[in-house]
């Protein structure tokens, strides 16, 4: 009997599990999914309890199952819930879908263990030992599907912001934030996607709180389209490109040659998704660092839009003045006891009943306190990427550890490739990885990839 251990149940880890039993019916094949959580499917993308924060992709691309496009969508008929395949679910009914996918596939191979993985030790003949807070189990591969790492610690120019009651670690934490009062003002840390969240959340329930969305760049991401750009508009790159500012010159001349055309941006940027991840794999790591500080933001801010909804809220409440989006950053906080006073780089200055931080997940395995983390990069099991961006891992998610070597039992998926891989933190990449990976790992162990390979 051969045991692979899943270590988180979000979207990845249930993903990787349901594709295992799936392909590996009729064998004595045993999964164990770890989960922290007290339910295995939410992981942070989905445990949200707002039913406004949606997804961010439309609900044809969300299906869990790379070969069933239509998955999704049945389900939702199935439930007597909107399945207009191009509109946009809310994340918590996401959560209930893959917990519906992995019931429905248990056929009793299937274990689920609410704990913390806490360590996984190499066994002297091979595999691992997995250490929880409820106990030890064995197994022959692990897939670390540990996702989105908590946020970094805000920070001024003075040092890390103190414990406070007005210092809300977590822009995820929905109950926190609802337990604001009534008429709170709110200093959002960060634009992005989870600032919006937090927004939708503080202003939708009261009517008269007021936020400062500040970032660096006070950009904020584009809404997607209602109806979804019906053309995909990709001219091949050189093969001969191997620089950054190269593919930002190609992207920039495609959505010039695009708009002469009348087809929108964004016909741009989803055309070349397909492509991302081989463009990344191509740069150097000189390459890619400059990336990351000439483009990446601009790119984020294209890629990861915002549903129709979501983007009509946030105009409404900016257009009333509730919401004001800073570029700049944080200038100094000080602490006053219940509230702090925020002074922003441009001389702004705001007394808040909370900081948020809302500068979304921090990859960097060199700084996070995750114990999992900590543990297996003191074993030399878990590298940090050149760029602090996920795991050292292969493109196909085997971990390469300290020493270099690459490892065929123990593997990442989901956003800890993303140094290898770049896009591969939504369901979409996702989905294809947890099949690829099911696949290999459900083939009988003979007739698997040779041992390991020195980096
Ligand atoms: C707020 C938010 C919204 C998003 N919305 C979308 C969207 O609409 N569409 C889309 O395609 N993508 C979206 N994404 C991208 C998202 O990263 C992926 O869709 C996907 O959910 C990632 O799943 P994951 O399981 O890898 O990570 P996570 O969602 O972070 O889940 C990881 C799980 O592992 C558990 N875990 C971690 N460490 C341990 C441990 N040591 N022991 C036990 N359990 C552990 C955690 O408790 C958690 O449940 C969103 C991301 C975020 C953060």
């Amino acid at each position: 009997m051969r045991t692979v251990s899943i270590v988180g149940g979000g979207a990845s880890g249930t993903l990787t599990a349901a594709n295992l039993l799936r392909m590996s019916r009729g064998t004595d094949l045993r999964v164990v999914i770890h989960e922290r959580a007290s339910e295995v499917g939410r992981g942070l993308a989905y445990s949200t309890t707002d039913e406004r924060h949606l997804l961010n992709v439309r609900t044809r691309d969300m299906s869990g199952l790379a070969d069933e496009p239509g998955h999704l969508v049945a389900w939702a008929e199935r439930e007597g819930l909107p399945a207009d395949p191009i509109g946009f679910l809310p994340r918590a009914t996401y959560a209930r879908y893959l917990t519906d996918l992995l019931t429905d596939l248990d056929d009793g191979r299937l274990e689920r263990r609410h704990e913390e993985v806490l360590d996984v030790e190499p066994r002297a003949g091979g595999g691992y030992v997995v250490t929880g807070s409820e106990g030890r189990t064995e197994a022959d591969t692990v897939v670390l599907a540990y996702g989105n790492l908590p946020s970094g610690r805000l920070s001024t120019d003075d040092g890390p912001l103190p414990d406070a009651a007005w210092h809300l670690p977590s822009a995820w934490d929905v109950a926190a934030l609802r337990a604001l009062p009534a008429d709170a003002r709110v200093v959002l840390v960060g634009s992005g996607l989870t600032a919006v969240d937090a927004a939708i959340t503080l202003l939708g329930d009261e009517p008269v709180r007021e936020v400062w969305m500040v970032s660096r760049t006070g950009m904020v991401p584009h809404r997607h389209l209602p109806l979804p750009c019906s053309t995909s508009w990709v001219r091949p790159i050189s093969d001969d490109a191997r620089t950054a500012d190269v593919y930002a010159v190609h992207v920039r001349e495609q959505v010039d040659r695009a708009a002469a055309s009348g087809v929108c941006w964004r016909s741009v940027i989803d055309g070349m998704r397909g492509l991302t991840q081989r463009l990344w794999q191509r740069l150097d790591v000189t390459e890619r660092r400059r990336f990351l500080a000439a483009h990446a933001r601009d790119w984020e801010v294209a890629r990861h839009r915002m549903a129709p909804e979501v983007a009509t809220a946030i105009e409404a409440f900016r257009a009333t003045g509730r919401l004001h989006v800073l570029g700049g950053g944080l200038g100094s906080v000080d602490d006053r006891g219940d509230t702090a006073t925020v002074t922003l780089r441009d001389g702004r200055v705001v007394v808040a009943d909370a900081v948020v931080n809302c500068t979304g997940p921090c990859p960097d395995l060199d700084r996070t306190s995750m114990p999992l983390a900590v543990r297996l990069r003191e074993r030399g099991l878990l590298r940090r990427d050149p760029l602090g961006l996920g795991a050292d891992c292969e493109p196909d998610g085997r971990v390469i550890d300290r020493d270099g070597v690459v490892r065929d039992d123990l593997v990442v998926l989901g956003p800890p490739r993303k140094g290898a891989l770049w896009e591969t933190t939504a369901v979409p990449e996702i989905r294809a990885q947890a099949a690829d990976l099911a696949a290999r790992l459900s083939e009988p162990a003979d007739a698997r990839r040779p041992d390991l390979a020195r980096r």
